[in-house]
């Protein structure tokens, strides 16, 4: 035990670059009333800078474990306006970065993420909330030869260690959708799609009393110490605990600058099929599905009709030089162009379609692509989830669980995950970085993502 006094780090300046959302989800919803912004100086015992799916459950978690505590949760804008309400929608299983080789890791990791999946839906319903959700399973869609004749062996490897995915030839993914250039697919009947930013939403209606949340509060400094003071324009919160749940926001708040890279992700999405165009597709009763290759392509019906698409190649997704996280909406024009092409290689009857939105969110992605969650800091004292790596609507709304368990100390039951307290590698810094992107993008635009 160290005798001398532990001083608290230097302040960080925070740089706020966030964006407005302006994702499809935004549409059609009941007026939204944003809460308060921060404007005097509180005290809490905790606070979560960040009102997405990590911020918003861990709120959720720890103020029903501990009602005599305040938690003060600051949104830069409004709840849900990162990548949890712009997302591509899908509840899914894995976790990206993981390798599926050991047969014990395997089992756990899909565990864990399906029950993670049943948490989302079981707080749907025990709540009431009104969130539209669909989980009639997920397509990966094989687009080689090859590469489905391994995957259908891989299938059966995952059955033997009772994994139940089922391995479709490309005859009986026809019975599902009408896609082009597709010799198999995996399908997953546990996972689903659902309205991330209606779930946040509706979630904050019912957050317990001891919770305060504050919207339009950009954070602009977080001096850490015993107590840590996180400052906003106009007023601050001092806690003995603060939480990150800013994922691809982070490095802009002086976190984890190294090892968290934001990345814009283009999404375009249709009004509701008409008839014809449903009879075209043939999409039977699956919520999505996406293809093998490493700049995913996926795609996900809403409950009313309407086809979600995202990924396809490079054009899809971006980094912008020095870590911004906004994306100018006429920069990303060719990159929604790119979608829409790679949207009728898979689905041509949609070539007439119109679309209805284009958006762009980020993402947070780390070297190795896994996501981290843990504690960190001189006084241990600064818990994140972060990293996701454009795999996050089920392990974002997981994280909640898991920081509230380590707040708790009574994580044991983590401890073998494979992102408990992972160590995440350093990335270089810029111009290595900008530079290192566009070579590395430029190679690999049409790999098979490695299989995990
Ligand atoms: C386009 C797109 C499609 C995706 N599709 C899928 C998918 O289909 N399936 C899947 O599993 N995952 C998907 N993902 C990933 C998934 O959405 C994310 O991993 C997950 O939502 C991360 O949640 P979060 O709460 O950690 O971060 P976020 O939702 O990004 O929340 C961070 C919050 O912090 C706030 N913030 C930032 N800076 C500050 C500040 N200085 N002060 C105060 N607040 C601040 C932001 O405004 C934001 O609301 C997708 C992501 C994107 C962008």
């Amino acid at each position: 035990m160290s005798l001398l006094p532990l001083r608290p780090g230097p302040p960080r300046s925070a740089r706020p670059d966030v964006d407005e959302n302006r994702s499809w989800w935004t549409l059609d919803r009941p007026p939204y009333v944003p809460s308060p912004a921060l404007r005097e100086n509180v005290v809490a015992d905790m606070v979560i800078i960040g009102g997405g799916f990590t911020g918003m459950s861990t709120a959720w978690h720890v103020a029903r474990r501990f009602p005599d505590r305040r938690v003060a949760l600051i949104e830069a804008r409004e709840i849900g306006n990162g990548a949890s309400g712009r997302n591509g929608g899908m509840m899914l299983n894995w976790m990206n970065g993981v390798s599926s080789s050991e047969p014990e890791l395997t089992r756990l990791v899909y565990q864990t993420t399906k029950g993670g999946i049943d948490d989302i839906v079981s707080l749907i319903e025990a709540e009431k909330l009104a969130v539209p959700y669909r989980r009639d399973g997920c397509l990966e869609l094989i687009t080689n030869p090859q590469r489905a004749e391994a995957a259908a062996k891989e299938v059966q490897r995952l059955q033997s260690w009772g994994i139940s995915v089922e391995w479709l030839d490309a005859k009986e993914v026809r019975k599902y959708v009408r896609a082009e250039g597709v010799y198999g697919g995996i399908f997953d009947r546990s996972v689903g799609q659902v309205n991330g930013l209606a779930l946040l939403r509706e979630l904050k209606k019912k957050m317990p009393e001891n919770v305060v949340i504050y919207e339009n509060s950009p954070v602009l400094k977080v001096e850490e110490g015993q107590t840590v003071l996180v400052s906003t324009a106009e007023g601050s919160v001092r806690a003995p605990v603060m939480v990150l749940g800013t994922n691809g926001y982070t490095p802009r708040l002086g976190y984890f600058r190294s090892r968290i890279c934001p990345m814009h992700s283009h999404v375009i999405a249709t009004d509701p099929l008409p008839p014809q165009a449903w009879e075209a597709l043939g999409w039977g009763a699956f919520a999505g599905f996406c293809d093998d290759l490493d700049r995913i392509a996926y795609g996900s019906m809403t409950p009313d009709g309407s086809l979600i698409f995202g990924g396809g190649g490079n054009y899809a997704y971006a980094y912008r030089y020095n870590n911004g996280t906004s994306y100018p909406e006429q920069a990303a024009q060719a990159g929604f162009e790119g979608i829409r092409r790679r949207l009728v290689q898979y689905l041509p009857s949609l070539e007439k379609l119109p679309l209805r939105r284009a958006w762009t969110g980020t993402l947070g992605v780390t070297l190795d692509r896994s996501c981290t969650m843990g504690v960190r800091g001189e006084y241990k004292n600064v818990y994140y989830a972060l990293g996701y790596s454009g795999h996050g609507v089920t392990l974002a709304n997981l994280a909640g669980k898991v920081l509230c368990d380590l707040y708790s100390d009574n994580h044991e039951a983590w401890k073998n995950q494979p992102f408990y307290q992972h160590s995440l590698y350093p990335m270089p810094g810029e111009p290595l970085r900008w530079v290192g992107y566009q070579l590395f993008t430029r190679l690999t635009g049409r790999s098979p993502r490695r299989r995990s």
